[in-house]
């Protein structure tokens, strides 16, 4: 679901609102809207129920659990009919553009969830799901069980990551002859993710190494969570002692994806580079680093830091105000 519709549903039921909305089409907005306008109505529940809505194979459904025993007959029956309502909404509006008179279209591999279209949207989402089903095909030896279901709720960009990374894996694992032996744990999780290899006994260990790299990388470009997070022990555990002892790294994990980069190049440079800190203040920031180098080279190692702060974004003049991370990374 798109940003704004997301907020406006924030705004609207601060006390029901739950981050499970994001993951929706924008296409069920309203059933959205309407099925938590009358969770408000049943009852003045507000602190004591907790919603959530997950996609499955047939349709929109919400689970409401109550924190406490203050449920009559009546209101429990409102609220099997409030999501009986949005289930059957979910199967009858388009899930693109919200129009009633829809189609089901089967997802690309078995179990996966049906995507429900009008007409306009029927054909590019048929001509997405075949597709998609080809590429199933290819990377099929992959996975130990055949590909998984791949969630529809996944959004667009975090689908091509996964494809990408899933790619560059298969060709990595023919090009050693290692089918059979590496294979790939995928899920969708709570907005997240989750790419992981699993390495069957007798595999080879380089291969290996590259793939968790792999995993790893699509993990992180997936994880577009938008906020700030302090990445400084990630840091460390990756680059030892490039990293300075008093440094902190706060940064989204986009952000930080392109600072391991950076680092990557600053360590092949042999100059004594020490990162001392990298903090996005938002607004504001704060990149400070040292290194004991000849005057050329320190040169150079200043325009990759210069490079690396327009990279991060920190030089640009309309940039959003973040929220910080509630827990930091989990
Ligand atoms: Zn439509």
């Amino acid at each position: 679901m798109k940003a704004d519709k997301i907020e406006t549903l924030r705004t609207r039921y601060p006390w029901y609102f739950d981050p499970s909305v994001s993951t929706l089409p924008d296409g069920w907005f309203h059933a959205v809207d309407h099925f938590l306008s009358q969770l408000k109505d049943i009852g003045d529940l507000a602190d004591c129920v907790i919603v959530r809505f997950e996609r499955m194979p047939y349709g929109l459904q919400a689970f409401v659990a109550p924190c406490q025993f203050n449920w009559t007959g009546e209101s429990a029956l409102a609220l099997v009919r409030a999501q009986e309502a949005l289930l059957l909404a979910s199967q009858s509006l388009c899930e693109v553009c919200g129009l009633p008179g829809v189609e089901t279209l089967p997802g690309a591999t078995e179990g996966a969830q049906a995507g429900f279209f009008c007409e306009e949207h029927l054909s590019s989402a048929a001509v997405q799901v075949e597709q998609e089903k080809a590429r199933w095909a290819d990377l099929a030896f992959l996975f130990r069980d055949g590909p998984p279901a791949l969630d529809r709720s996944m959004p667009e960009d975090i689908r091509k990551i996964a494809f990408d990374y899933l790619g560059k894996i298969a060709a990595k694992v023919r090009e050693w002859d290692q089918a059979g032996y590496i294979h790939i744990k995928l899920a969708f999780d709570e907005g997240l993710l989750v790419m992981r290899p699993i390495y069957i006994p007798g595999y080879e260990l380089i291969v290996g190494m590259e793939i968790t790299e792999f995993c790893s990388t699509a993990e992180e470009l997936a994880d577009t969570r938008p906020y700030i997070q302090d990445w400084t022990d990630r840091a460390r555990t990756i680059f030892g002692t490039l990293i300075d002892e008093g440094c902190v790294i706060r940064l989204t994990s986009r952000q930080f994806y392109i600072l391991q980069q950076t680092l990557k190049i600053a360590a092949s440079m042999e100059v004594g580079f020490v990162l001392k800190d990298c903090v996005d203040w938002n607004p504001g920031y704060e990149v400070d680093y040292d290194c004991d180098t000849t005057p050329h080279l320190e040169k150079e190692l200043d325009g990759l830091m210069s490079a690396l702060v327009v990279r991060l974004g920190f030089t640009e003049t309309d940039r959003p105000i973040l929220p910080e991370a509630p827990g930091g990374r989990p």
